[in-house]
């Protein structure tokens, strides 16, 4: 039904048939459309329209106006053979939704249904067999959440947390963002600390996972750029924050292929998080009361391995002051 507002778009240099379309439709273009909602209705206006596109063509003599409201039609037929609930609901957003269709192809809007569809049927899916079954469950979540788990995860679209280690509604408040960083407490203000502050103080997690993976592009872009180089690129002062397991790599690894330095790299970035992690106050009061334990976990999605280890807390430690530290609980899950 989006096309058709489209072709209403078309219209406006023809005050005559602007008025005629606007008539059928019962709304103004400009305004929030109400259109019919059954699928006999549906058919009477694009029959319509299809009428009033041969009309135009008559009167306006334009082949491109045609051609492009031909087009537009075509594309309405096209679409009306996939979901029509779907697509009138659609069609009855404001007007934001409109402007944003009238430089899209028909092509391209049927790809955007087909994905949208599915994303509908699967969320349906989710709560005929999910929500439903486990109503008792989903409604104590919705007064309240009391996770046991922070996990700092890699935006990459290949290894979500959630997907991969089972976590259920509920169990992980999880913040995701390039490389699974976490800054050092100096850094400031951004939404990994701030998810931190949310999860340790109020949430009072018990555990704070920070979890990698091979073949992560933000480690790529960190052991690839030049140090000195001051660039105007997010990704790059982002990415800056593993500068230390840079160095660290380059300094135990240099005699590797770039591939396996920017695996050890993708490691090392871990224990650098884990130890950025004590550089906050409430974090490491609440690791040295034994009431935290820091996690690092890296997930090898070439091989699908996952390596799990747990940070070894000692307050005061020379080792840590120096970029050390020490790990326990290794385990290798293959
Ligand atoms: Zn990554």
């Amino acid at each position: 039904m989006k096309v058709v507002l489209r072709s209403v778009l078309l219209l406006p240099k023809q005050p005559f048939l602007r008025s005629v379309t606007v008539s059928i439709l019962g709304s103004s273009p400009v305004c929030k459309p109400e259109f019919p909602r059954s699928s006999a209705s549906t058919s009477t206006v694009t029959s319509l329209l299809i009428n009033l596109y041969l009309y135009v063509y008559v009167i306006s003599g334009s082949k491109l106006k045609f051609s492009e409201i031909e087009r537009t039609q075509l594309g309405f037929l096209n679409s009306s053979k996939i979901n029509l609930p779907l697509r009138l609901k659609a069609s009855r957003e404001g007007v934001g939704l409109v402007q944003e269709t009238k430089e899209t192809t028909p092509d391209v809007i049927n790809k955007s249904n087909d994905s949208f569809s599915e994303m509908r049927n699967r969320f349906l899916s989710f709560k005929k067999h999910k929500y439903l079954e486990n109503l008792e469950c989903y409604q104590a979540l919705a007064q309240a959440q009391a996770p046991k788990f922070l996990v700092i995860s890699c935006a990459d679209s290949r290894v979500c947390p959630s997907y991969i280690l089972g976590f259920q509604p509920g169990e992980a408040f999880v913040v995701r963002n390039v490389a699974n960083f976490v800054p050092p407490f100096e850094n400031g203000p951004c939404e990994t600390n701030a998810a931190l502050e949310f999860s340790v103080n109020d949430l009072q997690v018990e555990n704070i996972l920070v979890t990698g993976h091979s073949c992560c592009g933000g480690i790529r872009a960190l052991m690839s750029m030049d140090d000195e180089e001051k660039s105007s690129s997010f990704i790059k002062n982002w990415v800056k924050i593993g500068k230390a397991a840079k160095s660290t790599t380059k300094a135990t690894a240099s005699n590797l292929s770039f591939d396996q330095q920017c695996k050890h790299c993708e490691k090392e970035s871990i224990n650098n998080s884990l130890l950025n992690l004590l550089t906050y106050p409430w974090v490491e009061e609440r690791v040295a009361k034994g009431l935290l334990s820091l996690h690092g976990g890296y997930y090898d999605f070439v091989n699908c391995t996952y390596e799990k280890w747990t940070l070894d807390y000692q307050k005061n430690s020379q080792k840590r002051e120096t970029g050390g530290y020490a790990i326990k609980n290794r385990e290798f899950w293959s």
